[in-house]
């Protein structure tokens, strides 16, 4: 199992901590911005998604109305 180095000062802790602080920040704004990215598909995308499903939901198979919202099949959390 993973042992943590153990610090030999308080100035060493001290560093360690804010060193751990900022790398979890700056790995929270990244994942921010990645959740922000894929908000919304572009123009071209939403036609792929029409054409792939042949205007179509996926979920009831009913016509897609002239205003729709597309959603992952798979969560993206999941991989999808
Ligand atoms: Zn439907």
């Amino acid at each position: 199992m993973y042992e943590p180095p153990v610090s030999k000062s308080a100035a060493q802790l001290k560093k360690r901590l804010t060193n751990l602080r900022n790398a979890r920040r700056m790995r929270q704004a990244r994942q921010r911005a990645k959740l922000r990215r894929r908000q919304s598909l572009t123009t071209a995308e939403r036609a792929i998604v029409l054409e792939k499903t042949h205007k179509r939901c996926h979920i009831c198979g009913g016509k897609v109305p002239r205003r729709w919202q597309a959603d992952h099949v798979f969560a993206y959390g999941s991989g999808g």
